[in-house]
């Protein structure tokens, strides 16, 4: 048998989650939709690898590649997501370790679902404030929340009444300052909701004006805990999980951008390659990480590698062939070893 994880410490564990087919899909099927996507026997009690098989229903092309694990759309996904993958990391962001969790994937793929969730569906970001919150009541720890969008290789606050850009800063330490960046201290989760809500609000107009560009920018909420050492001098240890609803992986192959759609489409793209390489730089042991390739992966430095640990969710639309591959091939690029 292998090891099950080789590099505990460091490794990105990426995983593929399917959608459903939604109503209109499955009317427009004729009530019978086929999905594109399969695993023979993954065996859940062992956290191995599992051969994601995807199949054109059409023309019978097909192609398989490796992962980490694999959620079907038969489950209720999101909340078996937390259970399994992300509920285990939250004891290590009250031990002052940093956590990402990542949701890639095409447009309408179900990241934000995912990621943000609906009024029936509480999505990663709820449960893992809820779960956070009970945690703090028992350890004395406090819990506060920022929560920004990279759109153009630009940073800005959602949590502030306009949203406003932010500049990215490195001290000499090496870390990395997001100047003026708000934090709002979070005590129940009615009250996560609320401020919560209003950045996505924000979110869909920012900075265009009109236009909802949640689709074409990085949504990342981060849910800083400090905990106190428990020295009698009052000193604290402060985690991080950031939660992040990535830009649509669109090819432009197939989507025939245009103007400032390709522009948009041409950083979005850059970013996920750049973050794709800082993953598998982390996962082959490389020695050199190129977090500087982009705005997403600099941002992210300190909570990439080192001791922190890392969710990659590759989000897909049974129903999308072509579009599933794309993902699915650059998510196991990632963790290729
Ligand atoms: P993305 O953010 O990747 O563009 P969305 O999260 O908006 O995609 O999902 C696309 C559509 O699929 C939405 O209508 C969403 O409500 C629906 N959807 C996604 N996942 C589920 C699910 N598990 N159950 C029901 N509907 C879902
Ligand atoms: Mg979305």
């Amino acid at each position: 048998a292998k090891p099950l994880n080789p590099n505990p410490i460091s490794k990105v564990r990426v995983i593929a989650r399917v959608r459903p087919f939604l109503s209109h899909e499955i009317s427009e099927r004729n009530g019978n939709p086929v999905s594109c996507i399969s695993v023979i026997d993954q065996d859940f009690t062992c956290r191995e690898e599992v051969d994601v098989h995807l199949k054109d229903p059409d023309t019978s092309r097909n192609e398989c590649y490796r992962l980490d694990s694999f959620f079907g759309q038969e489950d209720n996904n999101v909340t078996e997501i937390f259970c399994r993958e992300v509920n285990p990391l939250i004891p290590e962001i009250f031990g002052g370790s940093n956590v990402t969790v990542f949701a890639y994937g095409a447009t309408g793929s179900g990241k934000t679902y995912t990621m943000q969730g609906t009024e029936e569906q509480s999505g990663l970001m709820t449960l893992a404030m809820s779960t956070i919150l009970s945690i703090c009541h028992y350890t004395g720890s406090t819990a506060e929340i920022s929560y920004y969008e990279v759109y153009m290789n630009r940073c800005y606050d959602l949590l502030e009444v306009k949203a406003k850009e932010i500049a990215v800063l490195d001290d000499k330490d090496g870390q990395i300052h997001l100047r003026g960046l708000s934090k709002v201290c979070i005590s129940s989760l009615s009250e996560f909701r609320e401020v919560f809500t209003c950045g996505v609000q924000r979110r869909k107009v920012a900075h265009t004006g009109l236009n909802d560009v949640s689709s074409r920018s990085h949504g990342v909420l981060v849910i800083a805990v400090s905990t106190p050492r428990g020295n009698g001098n009052g000193d604290t240890v402060t985690g991080k999980l950031n939660l992040i609803d990535l830009a649509g992986n669109e090819d432009n192959r197939r989507t025939c951008n245009e103007g400032i759609r390709l522009q948009e489409s041409a950083k979005i793209n850059q970013s996920l390659f750049a973050l794709s390489n800082v993953i598998s730089a982390l996962n082959n042991n490389k020695p050199r990480v190129p977090y500087r390739e982009s705005k997403l992966t600099r941002i992210l430095q300190d909570s990439l590698g080192g001791t922190s640990r890392a969710l990659m969710v590759a989000c897909l639309n049974p129903g999308e062939y072509q579009e599933s591959v794309h993902t699915v091939s650059l998510a196991a690029q990632s963790r290729k070893i």
